[in-house]
């Protein structure tokens, strides 16, 4: 009787160990996964904060990592963001092939880089200029007055953008002041070249060795590939259109294309960096985003006012008659 009792006891024992072992291990498996999750969302966490610091403030990191990360930066592939693009075509690069990386700057804010293109020295300079975004082309398309015209000028040669029978050449009118206005021309040079104060200095130095204005060339620009030019690296040259719509442009890198580039001639040029556009709200819903902008508007609270199409015809007119006309309207695209 004894032995049963114990066989019994011992049989409970077990049963009761088995049980407890299991919720054991169903309660280190939910740890586990909690753990998991934990990881998982410190990675994440991590990822964007180092986002967050490589967009907005690298010199915050010193050390070498920043210059891997630099240097991956320099390296430009932008595989990833181009496998987004919807490229239909599909032309396979020559090799050998150089990869310039081409930087263009505001027109207004002219320290602003609004774009960044890689590009391939067997494209041709207008390839380039139609990637070129400015609110100008918009304006000027929107109040039919657009001009296909353009030139680059790139160290002491104009490219004009003569492919449109409309277009006009632009450096036209500065070569005839070059001819007409020689001393005005030689001066300005010089300015630029040593800048007027030390101009003056050598003047009373009276060691004035007359300077030499550049041998100024045109050549149309969709005949010019980027291997035929003669540039210097980061240096300041122009980008001109819609009359006198000016811009900075500057081929910042150049190196050989490599396999892990985009291997899609067509896919070039690629737009590797985009200025985000600072778009105005209505100013009166607050909500939607501004179509038009007022001028000396009486009603307005603000001079310029801007205005979504709801609010501004809520303003300003009733049963489609205008309420009032003493203002001036103009479409806004963005700033
Ligand atoms: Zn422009
Ligand atoms: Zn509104």
């Amino acid at each position: 009787m004894e032995k049963k009792k114990g066989s019994k006891k011992q049989k409970k024992r077990k049963a009761n160990k088995h049980l407890v072992e299991n919720t054991y291990f169903k309660r280190v498996e939910q740890l586990a996964k909690i753990k998991q999750k934990q990881d998982d969302d410190k990675a994440t966490a991590r990822l964007h904060s180092l986002n967050a610091v490589s967009k907005n403030n690298d010199c915050a990191i010193p050390s070498s990592d920043k210059i891997e990360r630099m240097k991956s930066l320099r390296s430009m592939n932008s595989s990833g963001k181009v496998k987004t693009l919807e490229v239909e075509e599909h032309i396979p690069v020559s090799y050998p092939e150089v990869v310039l990386c081409v930087e263009v700057y505001h027109n207004k804010r002219r320290w602003s880089k609004i774009q960044e293109f890689l590009v391939l020295g067997h494209q041709t300079l207008t390839e380039l200029k139609d990637k070129i975004y400015c609110l100008t082309d918009q304006v000027m398309q929107k109040a039919g007055k657009h001009d296909p015209s353009g030139y680059f000028l790139i160290e002491d040669i104009f490219f004009n953008d003569l492919r449109d029978p409309s277009a006009i050449d632009y450096s036209g009118p500065i070569f005839d002041w070059l001819r007409n206005s020689r001393d005005d021309a030689l001066k300005k040079w010089e300015s630029i070249i040593t800048g007027e104060l030390q101009q003056k200095q050598r003047a009373i130095l009276g060691n004035v060795t007359p300077s030499k204005l550049p041998n100024f060339k045109t050549v149309d620009m969709h005949k010019t590939r980027f291997c035929d030019l003669r540039f210097q690296l980061g240096a300041g040259y122009l980008y001109c259109h819609q009359g006198d719509c000016k811009h900075t442009m500057v081929i910042r890198d150049m190196r050989l294309i490599h396999p892990e580039d985009v291997n899609n001639r067509a896919a070039y040029p690629i737009i590797i960096f985009q200025l985000k556009p600072r778009v105005q709200k209505c100013h009166v819903c607050k909500i939607s985003r501004a179509t038009k902008v007022t001028v000396d508007d009486k009603w307005a609270r603000e001079n310029p006012c801007y205005f979504c199409d709801y609010c501004f015809s809520l303003l300003h007119s009733s049963d489609e008659s205008p309420l009032y006309a003493q203002f001036s309207v103009y479409d806004y695209v963005h700033d």
